[in-house]
């Protein structure tokens, strides 16, 4: 979107020149036969970052999570997910196709559920025929629910609730850097507590595509197993593991920038008048409520974009969002701070 500020998604940044040319000068092999020294690294980087045993680089982050819940369930028991959570809305039933697993999606509050809900739901039955759960996947950020963490303690009590049915505890953590500098602690203080999580490269580390299952050295030597299956086994993909090592040098500090703006740019749309929900900000996502000013979202998206900014559809009928990156500035911000208003508040429903 060019002459645009592109507010869509922290999936639309360019690589750096920095980053561009780091994947020119990487040194690669065959990664297929385990001897590409970038990719190697950044799966030790990445362990290492989430408190994991190992990691495995795959192209994209629905693949990582299609493979852990490959490897926690077999066909014909039962995953539990939040029922927005990415794993159950945006992977075309992958669960269902890849492992056999059915699903059951449980209302969340902020992208959360509680022990209680776990408890209900995968309780031990006394009947032998009944479905069997087995599986847990968790997401932080919560992507659906705009952004929103889940609280150390809270994760705490639903992981251990989780432990004592047996289930295995997956962590959709496609943005968990964003979660981490949002609560100020180390990646792995999040991570650790889980069998599997899942990195993605492409949304705030600006890498143009990668992502990596980080696990215990067994779960993730079952994983390159499937990651084959898959047709993920790749060749000299350091030229692009070697994005996501510049990124871990260099992208990761400034999520909190990018938490920051998010801030900023929500606490002046809510001055301005447009219904926005702050206690609803806590990473880089903004969520914003049309319904109030009277727009159907098409409506809403098209001003906005007349007006010199992209802001993107949600799950949520009436509600749209506007996402920070590594491309967006202040300035930016100030200057979508103005338009977003001058764009909705025009002319609409007093
Ligand atoms: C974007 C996203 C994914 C998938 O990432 P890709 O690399 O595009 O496949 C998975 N989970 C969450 C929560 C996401 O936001």
């Amino acid at each position: 979107m060019p002459g645009v500020i592109d507010l869509r998604s922290d999936t639309v940044t360019q690589p750096t020149p920095e980053m561009r040319r780091a994947i020119a000068e990487a040194v690669v092999g065959d990664e297929q036969k385990r001897e590409d020294p970038t990719v190697t690294l950044l799966q030790d980087r990445v362990a290492a970052l989430l408190g994991q045993e190992a990691a495995v680089f795959v192209p994209t982050a629905t693949m990582a999570n299609q493979i852990a819940l490959k490897l926690h369930g077999r066909p014909g028991e039962v995953l539990l997910a939040e029922e927005h959570s990415h794993v159950l809305v945006y992977e075309y039933g992958g669960v269902a196709a890849h492992a056999g697993l059915m699903t059951l999606g449980l209302r969340g509050s902020g992208g959360r559920i509680s022990p209680e809900q776990l408890r209900a739901a995968a309780a031990p039955s006394t009947k032998a025929a009944d479905q069997r759960v087995t599986v847990l996947s968790l997401e932080n950020t919560h992507n659906n629910a705009g952004g929103r963490v889940w609280p150390l303690a809270e994760l705490d009590e639903v992981v251990s609730t989780a432990r004592e049915l047996e289930l295995g505890v997956h962590l959709d953590g496609a943005r968990l850097l964003n979660a981490s500098a949002a609560l100020g602690v180390e990646p792995a203080e999040i991570a650790s507590r889980f069998d599997t999580v899942t990195l993605c490269l492409s949304k705030g580390l600006g890498c143009p595509l990668g992502a990596l299952l980080a696990g215990s050295r067994e779960l993730i030597d079952s994983a390159w197993r499937e990651k084959h299956l898959f047709g993920g086994a790749m060749r000299q993909a350091g030229i692009v593991a070697a994005a996501g090592v510049y990124a871990l040098d260099h992208h990761v500090e400034r999520l909190a920038d990018d938490n920051a703006r998010a801030r900023a740019l929500a606490e002046a749309l809510a001055v301005a008048g447009v219904p926005v929900d702050l206690d609803q900000v806590e990473t880089n996502f903004v969520q914003i409520d049309v319904a109030p000013l009277g727009l159907e979202r098409g409506d809403a998206l098209v001003r906005l974009r007349d007006a010199g900014v992209g802001l993107s559809a949600t799950i949520h009928p009436t509600v749209i969002r506007a996402v920070t990156h590594l491309e967006i500035t202040d300035d930016d911000v100030g200057r979508a701070a103005e338009l977003i208003p001058g764009a909705l508040l025009a002319g609409v429903r007093a």
